[in-house]
């Protein structure tokens, strides 16, 4: 049985990440979606909400799990008993980053592959970032999140008024 990690910030789930989560559940028996709380970075959403949206959009993903974790990211792959590290490749821009990532996972723990999945052409552009920045701006991000997503960003923008 392989199981995979998908790990990432999250902040929040648009469909870009849910194809790779769907495309991964096809490839491996067990994908586990995994938000990570990095100190380093101010999320729009908690760890809960994250992990509750991806759940919902989820859900009919038998072989899919979400899960969370701070610290090292090979870690929780070892804790959870997987042997594959899964990640989006949108652009050139993401390789360099994504590349060194891997790298020194490898050097971590060899026992880890990292596999990457391309984005497709539709959402090559979509990065939550971006869905952020619109919403923030009043921008319509339908087609780029889920309607429950979409609401919950207007819900943030409403209240902190960012
Ligand atoms: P991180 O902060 O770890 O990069 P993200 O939530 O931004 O977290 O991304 C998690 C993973 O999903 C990364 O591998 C990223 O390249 C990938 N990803 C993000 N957006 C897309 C997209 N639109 N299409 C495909 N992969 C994506």
């Amino acid at each position: 049985m392989t199981i995979a990690v998908y790990p990432g910030s999250f902040d929040p789930i648009t469909f870009g990440h849910l194809d790779i989560i769907e495309r991964a559940a096809t490839i491996f028996d067990r994908v586990i979606v995994a938000v990570c709380l990095n100190p380093g970075k101010k999320p729009l959403f908690t760890m809960e909400e994250r992990m509750e949206m991806i759940v919902r959009e989820s859900s009919q993903l038998a072989n899919v799990e979400v899960g969370c974790f701070r610290g090292l990211l090979t870690e929780f792959v070892r804790r959870k008993n997987a042997g594959v590290i899964v990640r989006g490749l949108r652009a050139i821009t993401d390789f360099e980053n994504e590349f060194q990532m891997a790298l020194m996972n490898r050097k971590l723990n060899s026992e880890i592959e990292t596999v990457f999945l391309v984005a497709q052409p539709n959402y090559s552009y979509l990065s939550s970032s971006i869905v952020k920045e619109i919403a923030s701006l009043g921008g319509n991000v339908s087609g780029l999140v889920s309607e429950q997503v979409s609401q919950h960003l207007q819900g943030k923008y409403a209240t902190t008024g960012e």
